[in-house]
């Protein structure tokens, strides 16, 4: 039977390519990838010329039927998605559970990722940490889920486009305990790399001086007793 790698690909700095990435991608069968003209790019600059098939958000489910099919076939496969790691609000997550179902092997590539690269350079407390991606754009989920980071004690990742930042920090604003802290990486990796930190008012007073471009991961620090017990007092 074939292997199933997971192949974390850069998040903006081309150099964030591992040895061991570029020698699987060389090597395998097969490259499932999320979009392939953009995976295609990165090929190219790194000479890898090995045959694409497409595995995104809309075709995930009819994609991992012709994955473990290959597999079978003694076929090696790589899955990769547009940048950073597989599956952490990328499509894969159900590729990887159909081949673990079908009971084959599945080799993951550690890489890189937005969420742990924001959080370790954050300077709020690394561990416990929550990962919640992107939050619901859907008003009622969207509300739980904030009530949800806004009451752990863990620091929270979240990831948010560019275009949606300002309203999500207004958001936040209006939960949150206006002493918290907050931590904006913005372009990780890249030439315009920046980190915003401060307090909820004066990140939102930020994002209100200018205008919001690149992407974004955001790092809240966990709540404290002394806000748990105020926000509890204005509940009741
Ligand atoms: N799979 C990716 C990973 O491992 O980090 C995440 C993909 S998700 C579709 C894209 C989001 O990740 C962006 O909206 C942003 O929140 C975050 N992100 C990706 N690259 C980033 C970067 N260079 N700087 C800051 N945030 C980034």
């Amino acid at each position: 039977d074939g292997v199933l790698y997971l192949v974390p690909t850069p998040i903006g700095n081309l150099e964030d390519m591992t040895f061991r990435a570029i020698r699987i991608l060389k090597e395998v069968d097969w490259i499932a990838a999320e979009d392939t003209r953009n995976t295609m790019k990165l090929c190219h600059h790194f000479e890898i010329d090995t045959p694409m098939m497409s595995t995104h958000e809309h075709n995930e489910m009819e994609s991992r039927e012709q994955i473990v099919k290959k597999l079978h076939n003694g076929e090696n496969i790589a899955l990769v998605s547009d940048a950073g790691t597989p599956c952490i609000s990328d499509p894969g997550q159900y590729v990887v559970q159909a081949v673990i179902e079908a009971g084959l092997p599945v080799v993951p590539l550690p890489g890189a990722n937005a969420a742990v690269t924001a959080l370790i350079a954050s300077g709020l407390t690394p561990q416990p940490f929550l990962f919640y991606g992107f939050l619901s754009r859907k008003k009622k989920e969207r509300e739980q889920q904030m009530q949800d980071v806004l009451n752990r004690s863990e620091s929270v990742i979240l990831y948010e486009s560019p275009h949606h930042l300002k309203q999500t920090l207004d958001d936040l604003k209006k939960w949150m305990h206006e002493g918290r802290r907050i931590v904006l990486a913005r372009e990780l990796t890249k030439r315009y790399e920046q980190w915003i930190r401060g307090t909820i008012g004066e990140v939102v007073q930020w994002a209100e001086d200018g205008e919001v471009r690149g992407e974004f991961c955001l790092v809240i620090e966990g709540i404290n007793e002394e806000e748990e017990a105020v926000l509890q007092a204005e509940w009741w």
